[in-house]
């Protein structure tokens, strides 16, 4: 019986590659990663009641509150494979979520929070060159631009191109938006000693690498200081 476990929550810009990474340290640690949009798919597919709640929040239109995103990520976490630990992706977004998902961690090994950060430079560089494929929509991670006509989709094959998403003046916004609306998710869980900022603007194997050993040391007694 595994004794180690680990409660992450992971917060960085888009373009930070935080969704890959959290993948990939899911598979190694043999934990689920929890993601709010397929906490909600899956709150809707299963028809609780707070699926449904949510189900008909977004069909009109609205976003769903703090209350009913709470109330899926309790349940979700509540489930048997969520017991050894879990990795949250896109949860919590703002402070109110951050002391509800506090109590929710009664219990629990403290929550390791760790940033991935990355230049506003790099990341508008890194956004408004993302390729796509044209078929199945697989982004093609690590293609530069200029290898758009050379490369092909590595799941189907498909031509790549351009995301239409990311020209500048859209990626600028995504990144004030999350810069104003995460600001305070960082202070609020910067002091804590399971606190971690892992530098993203490196290769991918480098930053997946620094991560780990982030995520271990915060996770081995926290004030080991380290990666900070
Ligand atoms: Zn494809």
């Amino acid at each position: 019986m595994e004794s180690i476990s680990l409660n992450l929550v992971m917060l960085g810009p888009p373009g930070a590659g935080k969704g890959t990474q959290a993948d990939r340290l899911a598979k190694a640690k043999g934990i689920p990663k929890v993601s709010t949009g397929d906490m909600l798919r899956e709150a809707v597919k299963a028809e609780t009641e707070l699926g449904l709640r949510a189900k008909a929040i977004m069909e009109s239109g609205q976003l769903v509150s703090d209350d009913v995103i709470i109330g899926v990520v309790r349940e979700r976490l509540a489930k048997p494979d969520a017991q050894r630990g879990f990795i949250l992706d896109g949860f919590p977004r703002t402070v109110a979520q951050a002391q509800a998902l506090d109590t929710l961690m009664v219990g629990r090994p403290p929550l390791v929070v760790i940033d991935i950060a990355v230049p506003e430079d790099e990341l508008v560089q890194r956004l408004t060159s993302r390729l796509v494929c044209e078929d199945c929509g697989t982004n093609a991670e690590g293609v530069p631009l200029s290898a758009s006509l050379t490369t092909r989709c590595l799941k189907c094959g498909g031509r790549l191109k351009q995301r239409s998403d990311d020209n500048e003046t859209v990626v600028l916004e995504r990144l004030k938006v999350y810069r104003r609306d995460t600001q305070p998710l960082v202070d609020y869980y910067r002091s804590r000693p399971t606190f971690r900022t892992v530098n993203g603007a490196q290769a991918m194997e480098r930053v997946f690498a620094d991560l780990a050993e982030a995520v271990d040391s915060a996770a081995s007694g926290g004030a080991l200081g380290g990666v900070r």
